[in-house]
């Protein structure tokens, strides 16, 4: 059995974080495949590796003195190395790297060094074979994973060392140079190794335990959740929770291999489970997000219901403008349809002209719209549910301005304005989880 064990920047922070991760990594013999991203913040006011080489990439592109923030970087290695008495000798990598410091340097190459020498600090430190993701991960030269190039080597490299440490964050085109996931990516990086592996788990360890069933900015201390599937946790990643890198699922969901997201300050809680089926009954609601920053589109007709197609042209006016649609919530003679509003902030105006136009009806804009999704697998066909939902944001005075729920009754959909819309999430969570 195979465990990929991935550690984000704030598992790699300092000396500290890494013996907790040697810590972890040591304490179970599956954890045979280490994935790292880049040292991460120390505390609020720091900054990660990753971005620190941005900056150093600008201060070269410019010819600005970049002095300082080599040395910064250098320093965060180098502190790690000595106090945990690493025999890597990083310094060597570290001059080597200072050579190529020019004006033209890949951006790519340059800010994968962050996970490329934090992959061979745990290397030496846990004494697992460091294994280059150049070598793991091959991209097409239109950026596209070639997972048929990729999953042998990675099966490869398994079969010849048994345990390794990847870095996270990149892989190479054909030619060998250096091409990045987006930010976040070494989450994308640990879920192809546990496909690759049919991995029997694939953990995923931050400094949370887990994901919480409310953002904890507006609820303080909310629940963790346990258990929760892939769809439910799309729907809350797609509603603003921010967990994981959003293509992470994918690779590893076809395989039903679940996604453990753990904490490493807190290695006995068992943080969340993510997998295609959930067992756990105890909660009807899994968990509540929400975005504000929502607009509509308010469509009127008299006798609409009678025109065969009006809905299709009024959708084909979104899709001329590349507009992607949230909801559709609908009445006999009207209907809104709802988008994001940073989607719309240069064209919506001309989408209203054209949909008078096209339309022959009456539509007026309401842009104080934000949206909460109430999201869990247990809803479904539970009777009263909706009750004690209206109930809840009736005693606290909260207007209802949209509802949908969808066939699977995975989540309902409530559209409030955007000054209720704290109000409404404390209040729910009130009733629904606490
Ligand atoms: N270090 C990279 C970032 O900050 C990738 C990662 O951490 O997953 O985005």
């Amino acid at each position: 059995m195979v465990v990929v064990t991935k550690f984000g920047g704030s598992s790699l922070s300092c000396a500290t974080q890494f013996s907790k991760v040697k810590n972890i990594v040591l304490s179970d013999e599956k954890r045979k495949i280490v994935v790292v991203s880049a040292l991460g913040k120390r505390d609020e006011n720091d900054t990660k590796i990753t971005d620190l080489l941005y900056i150093l990439q600008a201060h070269l592109q410019y010819s600005v003195d970049y002095r300082d923030i080599w040395q910064m970087i250098c320093e965060r290695f180098i502190e790690i190395q000595r106090e945990l008495g690493i025999s890597y000798d990083i310094q060597q990598d570290l001059d080597e790297l200072a050579q190529k410091l020019s004006k033209n340097i890949s951006v790519d190459y340059l800010v994968s060094r962050g996970e490329y020498l934090t992959a061979k600090l745990m290397s030496s430190y846990l004494g697992y074979p460091f294994v280059d993701a150049k070598d793991l991960f091959v991209f097409s030269y239109s950026g596209i994973l070639d997972e048929a190039e990729t999953e042998p080597r990675i099966r490869r490299a398994f079969e010849t060392y048994g345990t390794i440490v990847v870095p996270g964050f990149y892989g190479s085109y054909p030619n060998g140079e250096i091409h990045l996931f987006s930010r976040g990516g070494s989450d994308v990086s640990g879920s192809i190794l546990a496909k690759a592996l049919h991995a029997s788990l694939y953990e995923n360890w931050t400094d949370v335990s887990g994901i919480m069933a409310a953002d904890p900015r507006i609820i303080p201390n909310p629940k963790s959740i346990l258990e929760i599937t892939y769809s439910e946790l799309r729907e809350l990643s797609y509603m603003g929770a921010n967990v994981l890198h959003e293509e992470t699922v994918f690779p590893v969901q076809h395989l039903n291999i679940p996604i453990n997201l753990k904490n490493t300050n807190d290695p006995s809680h068992p943080g969340t489970l993510i997998q295609n089926e959930c067992h756990d009954q105890s909660s009807v609601v899994t968990g509540l997000a929400g975005k504000k920053d929502f607009m509509s589109f308010n469509i009127y007709k008299q006798h609409m219901s009678n025109e065969v197609g009006f809905l299709r042209k009024a959708l084909s006016v979104f899709e001329k403008f590349h507009i992607s649609i949230e909801h559709i919530p609908s009445g006999i003679d009207c209907f809104s349809v709802v988008v994001l509003k940073s989607q719309v902030e240069n064209c919506k105006y001309e989408i209203v002209t054209e949909l008078k136009k096209s339309l022959e009806s009456e539509v007026s804009l309401d842009s104080d719209l934000a949206v909460l999704s109430i999201v869990g697998r247990n809803m479904a066909h539970k009777i009263g549910l909706c009750g004690t939902i209206f109930q809840t944001l009736g005693k606290e005075k909260i207007n209802i301005k949209l509802l949908a729920q969808g066939p699977s009754e995975l989540s309902i959909i409530i559209g409030v304005s955007t000054a209720d819309y704290e109000r409404a999430l404390i209040a729910l969570y009130r009733d629904l989880i606490a």
